[in-house]
């Protein structure tokens, strides 16, 4: 029998499903909850309408495993454009980019260019100029992932490095960024691995997650400026790293917490009303359909979300 999970990969999957559901009118409820909007435009109208309510936005330009070069440079082309619409916005937005969808997927070399390519554009952009926030993918992109940070810190780009509790080298790459007085946002891992340099029960990826948040708030970490941000809607855990900080003296704002945007909007709320610094990651674009069904598949509770899309599409 199929589980909830095949099902969810099985939507996520289908072309022919996710054209017919993006060009669909009726389903934009469902893209509502999860997507900042279709165009750069949109997103960045949705990260002021945050800022106003007390957020900070991570944008993100949808699509991953890009692997047409056509794709790869209009994607480049989009998060440039959001870098020099963001010039005068105030909003202190992070762009994150996801290496495959620069060029990683087909050629290295090519996606070092683009992201030197948007980093430049970055340093170039006076003002509120947002950090490159580089997301991490599956196991195979890990050290080219790392290679490409080093590379674009070096260059003097604003960088932040997104790390996985799952993988058991992260308590060395989060040394290494601290030791460099860099930027991190934990996450717990999104890509299930059988295999031994990843922990496998969920009680283990808590148990490390909170291992390396309490690196990340270490006294040595705050001499040294670096940034922690924790991306997690976990409450229990959330609950455990406020009081570390609490008791290594970081003040709101010297970290941050970071979800994803329509999901867990109560605890988002409470966070932010509680004085803490909440930012949501925020993707915009028209491929939003993948995106949107891995967000329900997350939350067997969201199934009502996807009955309606489906019905009325
Ligand atoms: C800002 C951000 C950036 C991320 N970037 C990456 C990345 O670059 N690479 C990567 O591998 N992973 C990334 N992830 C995903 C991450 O690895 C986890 O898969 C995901 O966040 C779920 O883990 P959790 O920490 O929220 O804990 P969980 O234990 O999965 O969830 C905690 C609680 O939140 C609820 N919850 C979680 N998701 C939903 C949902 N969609 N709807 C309703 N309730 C929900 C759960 O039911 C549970 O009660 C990112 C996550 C965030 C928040």
């Amino acid at each position: 029998m199929k589980t909830w999970q095949s099902w969810m990969i099985g939507l996520a999957r289908s072309p022919g499903l996710a054209r017919w559901m993006q060009a669909n009118r009726a389903t934009a409820a469902l893209a509502r909850r999860f997507v900042g909007g279709l165009t750069v435009e949109d997103g960045i109208e949705t990260a002021k309408r945050l800022w106003q309510a007390g957020f900070k936005a991570s944008l993100y330009y949808l699509g991953e495993y890009v692997a047409d070069p056509a794709l790869i440079a209009e994607t480049v082309r989009q998060k440039k454009l959001a870098v020099m619409l963001l010039k005068d916005a105030r909003l202190q937005v992070h762009l994150s980019v996801d290496p495959t969808q620069i060029g990683y997927g087909y050629d290295d070399a090519l996606g070092e260019r683009n992201a030197l390519e948007i980093g430049r554009s970055i340093q170039q952009s006076s003002g509120d100029a947002p950090v490159l926030m580089l997301d991490m993918e599956d196991a195979g992109y890990v050290t080219r992932t790392l290679a490409l940070r080093d590379r674009l810190a070096a260059e003097g780009i604003p960088v932040g490095q997104t790390l996985q509790a799952s993988l058991k080298r992260t308590v060395d790459d989060v040394a290494a960024i601290i030791a460099g007085g860099g930027s991190v946002r934990l996450v717990k891992g999104a890509f299930a691995d059988p295999r031994p340099h990843a922990f496998q029960s969920r009680d283990a990826i808590d148990e490390n997650y909170l291992a390396l948040a309490r690196m990340m708030l270490s006294a040595d970490a705050k001499a040294r400026g670096f940034r922690p941000v924790f991306g997690t809607h976990d409450d229990a855990l959330i609950a455990e790293i406020r009081q570390v900080a609490d008791t290594g003296g970081w003040e709101s704002g010297q970290y941050e917490f970071e979800m994803l945007y329509g999901v867990r909007t109560e605890l988002q709320r409470q966070l932010r009303e509680q004085g803490e610094q909440v930012r949501l990651y925020l993707p915009f674009g028209r491929d939003w359909w993948p995106y949107a069904v891995r967000r329900v598949g997350e939350n067997p509770r969201n199934a009502v979300l996807l009955a309606r899309a489906l019905l009325s599409g």
